[in-house]
């Protein structure tokens, strides 16, 4: 059975004070909400539930797009996160497609990708 996401979405908003403008389609697509100040700003639905809320009401904003980018930017890397993003420069620990495990920075992940283990044994080999 199919869960109705969009009404799920819709209640979650709704109870937070917001409005949903336009209709919501994934987790991922963005969508328009007008805060309980009538603020209007789009969003990523999916950081709205980690906790984002306008960012004309509030200063502090968790940078769950970054978060999402970077949870992204780790599977196309065939790696696997095994502990939550806080920050970019706090340490996850990541595993690469070899079982590896590695404690990096996101900031320091993106500019390398490649895991110190695999390239030991390449060089072994
Ligand atoms: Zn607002
Ligand atoms: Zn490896």
């Amino acid at each position: 059975m199919k869960k109705n996401y969009d009404s799920e979405f819709k209640e979650i908003v709704y109870k937070e004070g917001y409005t949903l403008m336009t209709p919501y389609k994934t987790d991922l697509s963005k969508v328009i909400l007008s805060c309980p100040k009538r603020h209007k700003y789009l969003v990523v639905p999916k950081c709205f539930k980690n906790g984002d809320r306008c960012p004309f009401c509030s200063i502090k904003s968790i940078g769950c797009l970054s978060k999402i980018n970077f949870e992204i930017e780790i599977v196309k890397s065939g790696y696997k996160l095994l502990t939550p993003y806080v920050r970019n420069a706090i340490y996850v620990g990541v595993e690469c497609y070899l079982g590896h495990y590695r404690q990096v920075t996101p900031d320091k992940f993106k500019h390398d990708k490649r895991c110190p283990e695999c390239d030991r044994l390449k060089k072994k080999a």
